[in-house]
């Protein structure tokens, strides 16, 4: 088995409750392993803890308690090593103005002690597309090169782990694409470890090879992208008999619960029979069907009846 890029156990995080403020739980004991070499996706819907845990991954926030382990570092025993393993691209579009994007890769590289010598400033800014901004002032960059510059900053060091916070929210199609492709380029030609949060489900579905997903601070889901998928072929045949069934159908993979009014809804795997299977187990077990309709998720319902409660 890999090993682990990152290791979180028993992580909580509360902010505020001083002085009278209301205190905000924004992480409730999260436990979780992402594997080295992996593009790995957090996803969750809007304030659920995503930008808090990856912040703390940064050393940007403090945690309430719990451990934190990067590439076998514990961050509260070696936060150097810690640290120097970790690139995090933030969500927030913090740049100090006055930087040029190549003076903002040398302070970085700087505060991460590279040697002059080691630098590689002009290769990053032509990896993210800002060789002829090299020399522009920050606050004349467009958003989707702040974002790229931010890109260029997580990477000076050259760390193992590569953390993006939400990359691609806002951001125009050319920007999404370029950002992919580096990010699919660091994980298969450097191994980097990828770590990105979104909530696009789709760019998890094309990015991760495994997923998390958070909600209201709790991990509710974690497993590969393939098997979060794979338990998108579930179908369910919904029929209502015309009368009251003497006995239920019997269909090896099928799961079959009868509904109110004695309807009848029959799960089963679109991968491992066909519709026509179920239809012909009903019949067999004597039900005639008055009426017949399918139902079937998508990964946007398989979200939303993981998140329940954070929509309204
Ligand atoms: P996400 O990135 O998933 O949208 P966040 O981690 O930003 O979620 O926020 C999780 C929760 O913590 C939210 O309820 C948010 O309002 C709260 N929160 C985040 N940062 C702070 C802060 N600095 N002070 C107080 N509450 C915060
Ligand atoms: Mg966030």
């Amino acid at each position: 088995m890999a090993g682990k890029a990152i290791r979180i156990a028993g992580l909580k995080k509360t902010y505020g409750g001083q002085g009278g403020a209301p205190a905000k739980e924004a992480l409730k004991g999260v436990d979780l392993d992402i594997p080295e070499g992996s593009v790995f996706g957090l996803l969750g819907p809007n304030g659920a803890g995503k930008s808090t845990l990856i912040n703390i991954l940064a050393g940007l926030v403090v945690k309430t308690a719990g451990t934190v382990e990067i590439w076998g570092f514990d961050q509260d025993k070696n936060p150097r090593q810690s640290r120097a393993s970790i690139g995090v691209m933030p969500q927030e579009l913090n740049l100090d103005p006055f930087f040029t994007p190549r003076g903002a890769l040398e302070v970085q590289a700087g505060l991460y002690g590279v040697p002059k010598g080691q630098r590689r400033s002009d290769e990053i800014l032509s990896m993210v597309g800002l060789a002829d901004k090299a020399e522009a002032y920050a606050r004349t960059l467009s958003g989707g090169m702040r974002r790229r510059l931010l890109l260029g900053k997580a990477l000076v060091h050259r760390p193992h782990i590569l953390v993006l916070d939400e990359p691609t929210a806002g951001v125009d199609i050319e920007l999404r694409q370029m950002l992919w492709e580096n990010v699919r380029r660091l994980n298969r030609e450097e191994g980097m470890t990828i770590i990105l949060t979104t909530h696009y489900l789709e760019e998890a579905e094309e990015m991760c090879d495994e997923i998390a997903i958070i909600n209201q601070g709790a991990l509710v889901a974690r497993d590969t992208t393939r098997n979060l998928l794979g338990e998108l072929d579930a179908r369910t045949m919904v029929i209502e008999p015309e009368e009251t069934p003497a006995s239920l159908p019997e269909l090896e993979g099928c799961e079959v619960e009868t509904r109110e009014g004695g309807i009848l809804a029959l799960t089963y795997h679109a991968r491992e029979m066909h519709a026509e299977d179920v239809l012909d187990a009903v019949r067999a077990a004597g039900i005639r069907i008055s009426d017949v309709r399918t139902e079937q998720p998508d990964l946007e319902d398989v979200f939303l009846a993981l998140t329940k409660g954070a929509h309204d």
